[in-house]
């Protein structure tokens, strides 16, 4: 029989790089009864009310490079702060699952590894069954923790969940969440950089039958409030939507989803923030899709304006097809917003003045997210060192942000890939 988690409460941080993650965890914690309730801020009053109050509690974050200084910062000081038995520190997200002993290290009591949806309810269950000890939660899969004697144990990964049979949204009354609705997960490709492969796997579509309940829903929920209804996705590759071979479009499903969705009173946003494109999938025939979508910018990976960096990347495309996406975009009046990354392993100054001389040509007609290599966990990459800059590059870098050529965090991203350095 199961214990009732009346006497629990699980607090989830809200990030606003992380809170995507928190729709579908919200959602599988509402469908398995746990309370939960969204913090912002210090922590440490909220989970200290929660267990004066007599309840256990759950603390929850999802972590991404960004967020990782002050995530650190919060479980510091609230391992300082508060020594309480009913406290458990459970984070989740890219950077726990690619680096978890780092994250245990930090001061978290576990770490759900890859997708939370179905371990991080199962978790507190289980402790809840457990009358809140933390023995039996060491056979849980998807999951790494220090064992008595303080040594790090990684249990076996989780089966890949079925998107369809988790809800992406929660509609709590006080803490409903709807992000963008997420059209898959994992990834064909294996860029060498890039986590959505290393911890989600290959693709996994939700259907287009879901995705118009979920619509529906939004259309439902938002219509009081809005004055229009935007739907926007989660896709690492929008165009690769139920794609049956890898590197080629489906046409025919994407136009169904698209013309499915297009009956609805909403501003439907395919293939820009936070979806991103691969240019080899923009043909004339797909840019014929476009007319059923309200925007006109779409975010393209081109990565980088030299073949040789392109193919130690294992991108999988060539330049030339970067430049074709570009000219099929713009001869038909829409505007790519290309994603560059500058600083991977072993590229050299040549190689990056030849991506800076790209992006300033493109830059009349385009716009460019610039970004710099960062070693993230669980990548091939992981160990490397970002290739330095040299002074001329930089201000070169300068002079395009001053010309509003290029945009993105990349003095952020800058700093964050030197610092464990
Ligand atoms: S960068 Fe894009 S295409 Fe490459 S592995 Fe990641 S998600 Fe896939």
């Amino acid at each position: 029989m199961q214990e009732s988690p009346s006497k629990c409460i699980v607090l989830l941080y809200w990030d606003k790089t992380t809170w995507y993650a928190l729709g579908a965890l919200t959602s599988s914690l509402q469908k398995h009864s746990l309370p939960y309730e969204i913090i912002r801020g210090d922590p440490l009053p909220q989970i200290r009310t929660k267990l004066d109050q007599g309840l256990h509690v759950i603390y929850g974050e999802s972590s991404r490079i960004t967020t990782i200084d002050s995530l650190k910062g919060r479980l510091q000081l609230i391992n300082n702060q508060i020594s309480s038995p009913n406290l458990l520190l459970v984070i989740g997200g890219p950077h726990a699952s690619g680096a978890p002993e780092k994250i245990l290290k930090m001061g978290a009591d576990y770490v759900v590894i890859g997708e939370g949806e179905a371990t991080f309810p199962e978790l507190i269950q289980t402790w809840i069954n457990n009358k809140f000890r933390y023995e039996r939660l060491h056979s849980l899969p998807g999951i790494a923790f220090r064992d008595i004697s303080g040594k790090f144990i990684q249990s076996p990964p989780r089966p890949r969940i079925i998107l369809d049979e988790y809800c992406p949204y929660s509609d709590n009354k006080d803490f409903a969440l709807h992000p963008p609705i997420e059209l898959m997960r994992g990834c064909s490709f294996r860029c060498r950089f890039c986590q959505v492969p290393y911890i989600y796997g290959n693709p996994r579509f939700r259907s287009i039958e879901t995705i118009t309940k979920i619509v529906e829903h939004y259309v439902q929920y938002f219509k009081p409030l809005k004055t229009s209804v935007d739907i926007r996705f989660i896709a690492p590759n929008s165009l690769g939507y139920m794609e049956k071979k890898r590197g080629q479009p489906n046409y025919e499903a994407l136009t169904k989803l698209l013309r499915r969705l297009t009956q609805y009173e909403i501003r439907l946003f395919f293939g820009t923030f936070p979806s991103e494109i691969r240019p080899e999938y923009i043909t004339d025939k797909i840019l014929s899709l476009f007319d059923m979508i309200a925007n006109q910018q779409f975010s393209v990976g081109f990565q980088s304006g030299s073949d040789r960096v392109l193919k130690e990347m294992r991108r999988g495309h060539s330049v030339a097809d970067g430049l074709q996406a570009y000219d099929l975009m713009v001869s038909q009046g829409f505007t790519p917003v290309f994603d560059f990354l500058l600083g991977v392993p072993s590229e050299t100054k040549a190689e990056q003045w030849q991506t800076l001389s790209l992006i300033r040509e493109l830059g009349k007609k385009a716009q460019t997210r610039l970004h710099y290599f960062m070693p993230l966990p669980g990548t091939p990459w992981k160990n490397s060192s970002p290739a330095l800059l040299s002074p001329e590059i930089q201000s070169e870098i300068g002079r395009l942000a001053k010309s509003k050529i290029i945009m993105g965090a990349f003095a952020k991203q800058f700093q964050i890939a030197f610092k464990d350095k």
